[in-house]
């Protein structure tokens, strides 16, 4: 499902957003094409759940940064 905000997302794409995860359809469709480009072949849906998986990894290296203690 997509919906359409009429804001730019902060890569400042005007595009679509997927409804589930408010991600814009151009950055994860961006990210599913440098995926296939090392070779690792994506479904659109799976390649925003990676999205959101990488923000959550850098989410957390910022804090272990920080010296909090996550593992
Ligand atoms: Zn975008």
């Amino acid at each position: 499902m997509k919906f359409f905000t009429g804001k730019r997302c902060r890569k400042g794409h005007l595009a679509d957003r997927y409804k589930a995860s408010g991600q814009c359809v151009k950055c994860v469709e961006n990210y599913r094409k440098t995926l296939q480009y090392v070779g690792f072949r994506v479904h659109k849906e799976d390649a925003a759940v990676l999205i959101k998986l990488a923000e959550a990894l850098k989410a957390v290296r910022k804090l272990k940064n920080k010296g909090v203690d996550i593992d």
